[in-house]
């Protein structure tokens, strides 16, 4: 831990001098920028600023703005830095306080000692009521500095303990964003390649793929918005339709998957039309002309994991299915059932 806040301390020394030097405002986006820079956490981002200060390029606003959106915008990215700045910030600010509390405490310590060595003088040497005043004074005054600092301590450490609640359910967000897909709340695709990828030997499993049907024409008729409200209609009705050991996930733009464990290709022919007919019934309404559009459907290809194959395979077959049943006329699921 302490070696990471070293390294967060060296990267934070350089890269406020970058800043001044190159004279760029240290604002957030910046100070992540040049951050990133000075830690060299992210090469691509590194090697233009290399080339760019080779060839004297000026960091103008909308030259750092553009490298920002450019290497570091992506939002994961950006989450993980944020969350790694707040937990570095809190480390040394918590280090900070627990070294103040630390000086504090031996300069009480050796205070002490001094009063103690005095106040055994007072009677040998005879203090007058002034000196052993000033003695209880000091002693007042140190009590009260080590109390404060201790006070202070606390409360770092309870602003800390906050801290790290309001960390924990940021990362527990950010683990949420990273396997979800935002506009339907099913899971993505990143999240179905891991569950593929957990598909072992002699485990039966299959994909149904399915991609929505003139989907294109649907938004260019309705426009995007309808289309959106369409593709949730789609997810919440997988979900009503998938339990247990089904679970659908939303592929990329129009198509979706479904992973399904401990079923047979027939049983999955099976369910998969279940679906089709499930999506065919899904009706949104049109507030602008008042009606009710219906003929949604989708098409769909269905492979099973073959033992001792890759599972990853099950996309390419399922994808040659989906295919076909687009070639064959869409609004079927392939292959036939036999
Ligand atoms: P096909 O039956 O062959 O699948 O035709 P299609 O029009 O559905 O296929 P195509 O691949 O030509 O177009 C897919 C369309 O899906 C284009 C794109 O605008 C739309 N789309 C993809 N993602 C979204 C989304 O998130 N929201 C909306 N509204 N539309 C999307
Ligand atoms: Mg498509
Ligand atoms: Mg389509």
């Amino acid at each position: 831990m302490s070696e990471q806040l070293d390294r967060s301390f060296k990267t934070l020394k350089q890269t406020i001098p970058l800043l001044l030097k190159h004279r760029i405002p240290a604002i957030p986006t910046n100070y992540a920028l040049w951050y990133t820079y000075v830690d060299k956490a992210n090469s691509a981002l590194n090697e233009e600023i290399e080339q760019a200060l080779a060839e004297g390029r000026p960091f103008s606003t909308i030259y750092t703005k553009e490298l920002y959106r450019k290497h570091l915008a992506e939002k994961e990215e950006l989450n993980s830095w944020q969350l790694r700045q707040n937990v570095e910030a809190m480390l040394i600010e918590l280090s900070q306080s627990v070294s103040d509390t630390k000086t504090n405490t031996q300069g009480f310590k050796s205070t002490m000692d001094n009063c103690l060595n005095d106040l055994s003088k007072v009677e040998k040497e005879g203090w007058s009521m002034d000196e052993v005043m000033q003695l209880v004074r000091t002693l007042v005054q140190e009590g009260q500095l080590i109390r404060n600092s201790t006070l202070d301590f606390s409360s770092s450490l309870q602003k800390a303990e906050q801290e790290v609640a309001q960390l924990r359910k940021e990362l527990e967000k950010t683990k949420h964003d990273a396997f979800y897909d935002a506009l339907t709340d099913l899971y993505n695709r990143r999240y179905l390649d891991q569950e593929i990828r957990s598909v072992t030997t002699r485990q039966k499993a299959c994909l149904i793929m399915l991609d929505v049907d003139h989907f294109k024409e649907f938004n260019d008729e309705y426009g995007h918005q309808m289309g959106d409200r369409v593709l949730k209609a789609i997810a919440k009705k997988l979900k009503e339709k998938c339990q247990q050991n089904t679970i659908p996930f939303r592929f990329g733009g129009e198509e979706f998957a479904i992973l399904m464990r401990g079923v047979t290709l027939q049983q999955a022919i099976h369910k998969a039309e279940l679906l089709r007919q499930a999506l065919e019934k899904i009706t949104v309404s049109d507030r602008r002309s008042n009606q009710r559009i219906k003929d949604i459907t989708a098409s769909f290809g269905v492979a099973c994991y073959q033992d001792g194959t890759d599972p990853s395979d099950m996309l390419e077959v399922a994808d040659q299915q989906l295919y076909q049943a687009k070639r064959l006329g869409r609004n079927r699921v392939m292959p036939i059932r036999s």
